[in-house]
């Protein structure tokens, strides 16, 4: 049996950014991934980082606004090797209620956070005639998850256990974990992460976590065509990035077909005509981009924190993991270490792992 102190299981952004901030603060970490590092939902080839708009009464806003800031500041000083762009989002609303509510919310709120925008501005804006009016959102921008997600794992401190499943997880009497791994070999540690999305068997504690298929699709880049923001609403496009604009993201729960469909093409057509109607008139042009799965929770907030002695958790990221996850580890890991916390301290209730209780 080898001993490591502490051990993190999955390599997604969640267990990528938990073992990163173990590490800057100079604790070696081993992290164990089944497949590859972001082989999950870490794994998409672009994902939308965007601060949901609204006012203190929405803690989804509150969490995704403080998740925005606290990539774009560690991608400043870290994030040479992750393509990434905050280019601002075009956000349109449902109808003409949420639109209104917006607007007096953007009315008490400075332009570089939010600004209405309608008719030949909001064309102008997004390089295409969109749907309707929105509101742009300096703040948001696209990045590439796979590079992050290796970014945050490049550290010299840092450990990783590649095609090594977690298969049993038990406590010792001392108060240590023993983890099994499908390779046989077994390892001990004082302070064990699970990071393991919607795969949760392990934890002693049933957790109240779902999962969520989604499958993205792609438009090849026409270069009469530029779309210059990310333009969203229930789902987005984005700029032309390596050459395609990816439309995002179908879902589906109790499906675990994990091969791309054309009916999830068409959807995301359907989805891109409600964005900007005049961009691609042919079905034909959208092709299949990446299956994966969401881990989703009642409350659409991920559950983060300790739930035993030496085990904690950061699961169930939902549709926002590469948002918000990174702040999620800092929160987790400077409770851990009896450090400041980066947001508000009430944040360690709002994501107790175990407020739904045991499912
Ligand atoms: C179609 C789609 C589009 C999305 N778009 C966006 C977006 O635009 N913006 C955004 O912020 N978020 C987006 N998301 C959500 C985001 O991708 C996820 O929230 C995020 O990737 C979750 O990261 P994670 O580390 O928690 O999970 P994952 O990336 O799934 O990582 C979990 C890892 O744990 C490993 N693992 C599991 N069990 C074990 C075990 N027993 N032993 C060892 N390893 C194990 C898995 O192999 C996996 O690599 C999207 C998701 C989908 C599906």
């Amino acid at each position: 049996m080898s001993s490591s102190s502490i051990v993190i299981i999955g390599a997604g952004i969640a267990g990528a950014s938990i073992a990163r901030q173990f590490a800057s603060r100079g604790r070696a970490v081993t992290v164990l991934e089944r497949e590859q590092p972001a082989s999950g939902g870490s794994g998409n080839p672009v994902a939308v980082v965007r601060p949901e708009p609204g006012g203190a009464d929405n803690p989804i806003a509150e969490f995704s606004a403080a998740g925005v800031h606290w990539l774009q500041d560690w991608l400043a000083r870290h994030g040479a090797s992750v393509p990434h762009a905050f280019c601002g989002a075009f956000r349109m609303t449902r109808d003409e209620r949420r639109h209104d509510k917006l607007l007096a919310y953007a009315e008490t709120r400075s332009h570089n956070e939010i600004a209405e925008f309608s008719g030949a501005a909001a064309a102008q804006l997004c390089g295409q005639t969109p749907a309707g009016s929105g509101f742009f959102l300096p703040q948001a921008g696209w990045l590439a998850p796979v590079a992050l997600v290796h970014a945050m794992l490049d550290h010299p401190l840092i450990h990783v256990h590649t095609r090594a499943e977690a298969t049993r997880l038990d406590q010792h009497p001392d108060g240590s974990w023993q983890l099994n791994l499908s390779d046989g070999e077994i390892l001990s540690a004082a302070q064990v992460v699970m990071a393991t999305a919607y795969a949760t068997q392990l934890s002693p504690v049933p957790l109240a976590v779902d999962r969520a298929r989604g499958q993205l699709s792609v438009v090849p880049e026409q270069a009469d065509q530029a779309i210059h923001v990310i333009v969203c609403r229930d789902g987005y496009i984005t700029p032309a990035i390596n050459g395609v604009h990816t439309i995002g993201a179908t879902i589906q729960y109790d499906d675990e077909d994990a091969s791309a469909r054309r009916s999830d093409d068409l959807e995301n057509f359907q989805r891109l005509q409600r964005l900007l109607p005049g961009f691609a008139k042919d079905p034909g042009v959208v092709r299949s981009g990446r299956v994966a799965w969401r881990a989703t929770t009642r409350d659409r907030l991920p559950l983060v924190g300790k739930i035993a002695e030496g085990l904690s958790v950061s699961v169930g990221h939902g549709s926002r993991g590469i948002a918000c996850a990174p702040l999620c580890a800092e929160l987790l890991v400077a409770d851990l270490c009896g450090e400041p916390l980066p947001i508000a301290r009430d944040w360690l209730t709002r994501l107790d792992p175990l407020r739904f209780g045991p499912r």
